[in-house]
């Protein structure tokens, strides 16, 4: 048996979510954004986030892949393996990101959006672990800074497990 524990309470997540949401609908009040969510560990955090900025906004999900199956580690390479379907020309364009770690996969992403000439291009990120940077990516919006311990939980895996897990934890591996 795998275990986890707690690093942020479901609370503390919640609370946090609520003041991200809380600047994001002043940011993007009357600008009908583009959300685009990476997935799929994004997608808890992309659900509370929208419902509480309570602003029209549209949503897509890119399918991004930089981890193997059972592997905690990035394989350093970026593919694109679901792309966009709505074009982001002269739109504004939120990235909402589960964890930034190397950076190489949000380095890519926002370079190929970039590519595509939106109007504004920022990125929202739960959980950033700076200690394992590779590449520089400026987060514009951030919930949680977290030491170097493999996330699960509120969305996040390890090998398909541990998505529906309320609160954000780690496991030891
Ligand atoms: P990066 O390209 O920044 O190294 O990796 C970003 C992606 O790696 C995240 O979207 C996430 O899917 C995965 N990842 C990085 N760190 C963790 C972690 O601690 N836990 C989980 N579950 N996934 C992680």
């Amino acid at each position: 048996m795998t275990e986890t524990k707690v690093l942020i309470s479901e609370q503390q997540v919640m609370e946090k979510v609520a003041e991200l949401a809380a600047t994001l609908k002043e940011e993007y009040r009357d600008k009908h954004p583009l959300a685009i969510g990476i997935l799929k560990g994004s997608f808890v955090f992309m659900a509370d986030l929208i419902r509480m900025m309570g602003i029209p906004i549209e949503i897509e999900f890119v399918g991004l892949s930089s981890y193997g199956k059972g592997a905690t580690e990035s394989a350093g390479k970026i593919k694109l393996v679901q792309p966009l379907k709505t074009p982001v020309k002269g739109r504004h364009v939120l990235v909402i990101e589960d964890i930034v770690d190397t950076g190489l996969t949000l380095r890519f992403l926002l370079d190929y959006l970039k590519r595509k000439k939106p109007a504004s291009l920022k990125l929202c990120a739960l959980l950033d672990k700076p200690s394992r940077r590779k590449i520089d990516v400026p987060i514009d919006y951030l919930g949680f800074t977290v030491p170097n311990i493999f996330i699960v939980g509120y969305g996040l895996d390890w090998d398909e497990r541990f998505r529906y897990l309320r609160d954000v934890c780690f496991v030891e591996v």
